[in-house]
């Protein structure tokens, strides 16, 4: 293998960067060549490519985002995109491709590799719901920045004896409201995946007012039913009898910009360093992960078939520590 590529694709967060760096000194390591491909696959599809070197790559480690810029590219997931895409690739003499990106950019990645292209794809995404792998780049960060605003927003409740619903990313996936709740000692964590219904909801605001807490913190990740609103006008018209007035925190896309955390640029480095391992190596068709504190190189079919399902434990634990 002589020139290798790499994009980022899907949802952006702050490991990218470090993950691309990565890619790219190892790739002058390993002595291949390496195309930056810029807004992922639609910028595969349209030849936005250019070399990278190694100082290219200079300063971006602690920098949020990606240097590469990323996009939704709707044309790569029928046959006639991804074979523009081939063409693409065959035009820039690159043969071999670094994917990072979340569970679609990785279903983009094994159709490459359906189609004989070598392709590699490392976890990426802020939902941490990928198979095969027990985190994702750019899930610490965006971990550490819900603690960081649920820690404020609790001192404000506790100055004022309220109640916080604060809304997290995650349309299919609990894992930000959980660990986040967990580690900012929220009174409830409401998950699309765990059913709760508003009198539960309801009742946990009124214990922690009985209990004589100062506030009651409830982490909502969006993908919750029926959804913040719904449960803010619930509370707000039960207020006199569950003694907390409620405000909302959307934290919205805060979540996914910032420097990257120490967790996730180790991460990232060596997850992109062990792709490119793989990659010049000869593998195809397979995400390296990182499971039980060592890489675990799988076929991206077992990482993407299924959504990684919440941590039970992890919830149930959540509810123990809420006295
Ligand atoms: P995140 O989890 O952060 O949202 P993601 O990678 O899952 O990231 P998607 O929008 O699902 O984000 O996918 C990104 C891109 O991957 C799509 O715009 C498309 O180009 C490609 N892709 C998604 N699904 C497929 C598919 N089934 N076949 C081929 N390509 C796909």
């Amino acid at each position: 293998m002589d020139r290798i590529g790499v994009l980022t694709s899907g949802g952006d967060n702050s490991g990218l960067n470090p993950c691309i760096r990565a890619v790219v000194r190892m790739g002058l390591h390993e002595g291949v060549e390496r195309m930056g491909i810029r807004r992922g696959y639609a910028g595969l599809i349209a030849g936005e490519i250019d070399e990278m070197d190694a100082r290219d790559v200079g300063g971006i480690l602690g920098r949020g985002g990606t240097i590469l810029g990323t996009a939704r590219a709707p044309e790569f997931e029928t046959l006639q995109g991804r074979r523009k895409a081939l063409r693409t690739l065959n035009r820039f003499d690159i043969d071999g491709l670094v994917v990072i990106g979340g569970n679609g950019s990785l279903t983009g990645a094994l159709e490459l590799h359906h189609l004989d292209f070598p392709t590699i794809g490392i976890p990426s995404t802020i939902d941490n719901d990928i198979n095969g792998t027990d985190i994702s780049i750019g899930v610490d960060t965006a971990l550490n920045t819900i603690l960081g605003a649920i820690d404020k927003i609790k001192d404000t409740a506790s100055s004022h004896n309220r109640a916080f619903l604060i809304e997290t990313m995650g349309r299919n996936s609990g894992y930000l409201a959980l660990a986040s709740g967990l580690a900012g000692g929220a009174e409830l964590v409401l998950c699309p995946e765990i059913e709760s219904t508003l009198d539960d909801v309801a009742e946990t605001v009124e214990k922690a007012y009985i209990r004589g807490k100062a506030h009651a913190i409830i982490v909502v990740a969006e993908g919750w039913k029926p959804g913040t609103d719904e449960i803010a006008r619930e509370l707000n018209a039960r207020e006199e009898e569950l003694g907390f007035s409620v405000r909302v925190t959307r934290l919205g896309h805060v979540q996914r910009g910032g420097s990257p955390s120490a967790f996730d640029r180790i991460l990232a480095t060596r997850l992109g360093a062990e792709a490119v391992r793989q990659l010049v190596g000869g593998n195809s068709g397979h995400m390296v992960g990182w499971l039980n504190s060592d890489f675990h190189i799988l076929p991206l079919d077992e990482a993407v078939t299924y959504q990684k399902e919440l941590d039970k434990d992890l919830y149930n634990l959540s509810t123990i520590m809420d006295k």
